[in-house]
């Protein structure tokens, strides 16, 4: 049941008081890339009537917005790869609230979209890369070229973004040996570094998490080898955990879901490519967001309700085991990461 417009809220509260004002949406759960920590080699992919068309992502972007959240982040799967993916971010840059409208992407198609994403609104973006080794990149992407990705980021640099940070998932005895490295490069280039622990999602062919697992204080104890890191109070209303080189001002952050579990001040829900609205990374509490827009296509309210609704089954939090695999069954390229 909807209830009438003028009993909707200003912003989004969950049950145990956290605000939720912002949304992460996955606009495709396709990729150009296979990383193994996230995509098995061989990936069936969602046929496209069960993946949400560009304008109901419209609506739930503009839905969500009426309910106070002010930041959209565009993800998948690569956002890249979809068709037309720059008249949405166009679309979804009209609406007066939102604060931010950001995008995760993998790089690979940043030569030709850098300047159009600029031009459609998107202020900062984010960029996978987990090795300056065109072979090592090889090995974790399956499929990926670093040359592309490299010039991808020049490109961005040149389109003027306001932040460009880069991301980067560590694994043992794979990249491990390249944490400097990327903090280097991320310093000559001027850009932001997060390094994020791999998260158990998805159960992914020979791929062993528990063994690959390499924790945020092992990234900090060899950074600390060469670099005295300061901790800073800074955030970006996520989960990072941000520290300042001193030898050269440069932000490193750390995304520790594992070793430092940041629910209490979770802000945030995320879409699926196929419509589920999930409320927590590392749970399976959802709503079918899809069947309301198929039900009542164009209805608004509808949908504002049920995302309304949703905020009472968000639980309290995520526990990752990497003990005991797999704990959710859906890959992070399907959740929207
Ligand atoms: N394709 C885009 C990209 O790679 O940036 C956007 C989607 S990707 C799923 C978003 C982020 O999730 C990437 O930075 C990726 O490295 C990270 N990621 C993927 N699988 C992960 C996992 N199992 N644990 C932690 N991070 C993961
Ligand atoms: Fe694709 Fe991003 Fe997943 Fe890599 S992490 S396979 S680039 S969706």
């Amino acid at each position: 049941m909807s209830r009438a417009p003028e009993r909707f809220p200003e912003k989004l509260v969950d049950k145990f008081g956290r605000t939720v004002d912002y949304v992460r949406i996955s606009v495709t759960d396709r990729c150009d890339f296979r990383c193994v920590y996230c995509m098995d080699e061989e990936m069936e992919f969602l046929p496209r009537d069960r993946i949400l068309t560009l304008e109901e992502l419209e609506l739930v972007g503009t839905a969500f917005a009426e309910l106070g959240v002010t930041k959209i982040r565009l993800t998948g799967g690569e956002p890249l790869v979809r068709k037309d993916v720059i008249t949405l971010i166009e679309n979804l840059g009209t609406i007066q609230s939102l604060k931010e409208l950001v995008i995760t992407t993998n790089g690979s198609q940043l030569v030709k979209l850098a300047l159009p994403l600029k031009n459609a609104g998107v202020k900062r973006i984010n960029i996978s890369l987990d090795s300056l080794n065109p072979k090592k990149f090889k090995e974790l992407t399956r499929t990926g070229e670093l040359k592309q990705v490299l010039d991808g980021i020049k490109a961005a640099k040149a389109a003027n973004f306001e932040k460009i940070k880069i991301n980067a998932v560590i694994l043992k005895n794979r990249n491990d040996d390249e944490v400097k490295a990327l903090v280097d490069f991320s310093a000559d280039n001027d850009l932001d570094i997060s390094f994020i622990e791999e998260m158990p999602l998805g159960v992914i062919g020979e791929h062993d998490r528990a063994e690959a697992y390499y924790s945020s204080d092992n990234i900090k104890a060899d950074l600390e080898k060469h670099y005295t890191l300061i901790p800073t109070p800074e955030t970006t209303a996520g989960p990072s955990k941000y520290f300042r080189v001193a030898e050269t001002g440069a932000r490193i952050g750390f995304i520790s879901p594992h070793s430092h579990n940041f629910c209490d001040d979770c802000n945030r829900v995320r879409l699926t490519a196929e419509g589920r609205l999930l409320l927590c990374l590392g749970q399976e509490h959802s709503v079918d967001l899809r069947a309301v827009l198929r039900t009542y296509p164009g209805d608004i309210n509808k949908l504002k309700s049920a995302i309304v609704d949703s905020m009472d089954i968000k639980p309290k939090g995520h526990d990752f085991d990497l003990s005991v695999q797999p704990l959710i069954f859906r890959h992070m390229s399907h959740t929207g990461g």
